[in-house]
């Protein structure tokens, strides 16, 4: 039996990138997979014919982050289609690099409603229903813990109040054997970052491993987090950057 087989989980942003790998590695140690996208129907189709396609069972569901109804509802259909939810993955995030002087405020709420106010609401409609032993794991980045480039300031903001949301709420549901994990990537080629050019220079750099990351490097990570052999980590922040923040 896969590690995960009878568990049902939901990916938010699971269309690309990371949530993707996520969404592809979770189906593969057994889960059903839900995922949300908000304008990708298409690539979000693509990861479900994928995961069907090698046996598995996903569903994706329209539902931008920043859209409190629509989030409800992704969890609300999750648990109609699929019967119940164990782990939900807060993955849906975005970054506008820029120096923060010249920012508009409709940037910064953007960044903030997406990567904070998004995870406020998927885990609030998500608690309802996650099962005791269940698994919430926000992906948070390396830059939530230290910051070594200009021109993110706001982003790091939101993946530092990430982290302490995933340290306060595992205060709270300890007594549900639900854990609360913090997966902070560091530069892992996707769309939103990708490997080449001006602004993936200074990144390589820094890592001790001299590479960008493969999102099928950090949805290993969240594959462990989420079996029944990482039940005693909770409220912790897993870093997965190639030594970026050693
Ligand atoms: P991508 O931009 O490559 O993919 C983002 C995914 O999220 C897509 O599936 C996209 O779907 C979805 N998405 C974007 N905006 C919304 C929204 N408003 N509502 C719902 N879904 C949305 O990003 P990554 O895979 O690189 O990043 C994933 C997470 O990892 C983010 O939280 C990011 O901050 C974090 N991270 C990434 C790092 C990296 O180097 N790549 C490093 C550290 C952290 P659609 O196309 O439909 O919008």
């Amino acid at each position: 039996m896969s590690k995960l087989t009878t568990k049902v989980a939901l990916v938010t942003g699971g269309s690309r990138g990371i949530g993707a790998g996520i969404a592809r590695r979770l189906a593969r140690d057994g889960a059903a997979v839900a995922i949300t996208y908000s304008k990708g129907a298409e690539a979000a189709a693509s990861v479900v014919d994928e995961i069907e396609g090698a046996g598995g069972k996903a569903l994706a569901i329209q539902a931008d982050a920043t859209d409190a109804d629509a989030v409800v509802a992704a969890i609300e259909k999750t648990v109609a289609a699929l019967g119940k939810l164990d782990i939900l993955v807060n993955n849906a995030g975005t970054a506008i690099p820029k120096p923060f002087e010249e920012s508009t405020l409709e940037e910064l709420d953007r960044v903030l409603d997406i990567n904070l106010r998004g995870v406020f609401i998927a885990t609030k409609a998500a608690l309802k229903h996650l099962n005791d032993g269940g698994r919430i794991i926000n992906i948070g980045s390396s830059v939530g813990e230290r910051m070594m480039t200009p021109g993110l300031a706001a982003y790091s903001a939101t993946k530092g109040a990430v982290k302490m949301f995933t340290q306060g709420l595992s205060r709270e549901l300890g007594n549900r054997s639900i854990t609360v994990n913090n997966v902070q990537p560091g530069p892992i080629d996707t769309d939103l970052n990708p490997a080449s050019g001006d602004w993936a220079e200074p990144q390589l750099a820094l890592t001790a491993l001299k590479r960008y990351g493969h999102v099928d490097e950090v949805a290993a990570l969240v594959a462990f987090v989420a079996s029944a052999e990482a039940a005693y980590i909770t409220g912790a922040n897993l870093t997965v950057d190639g030594g970026t923040n050693a």
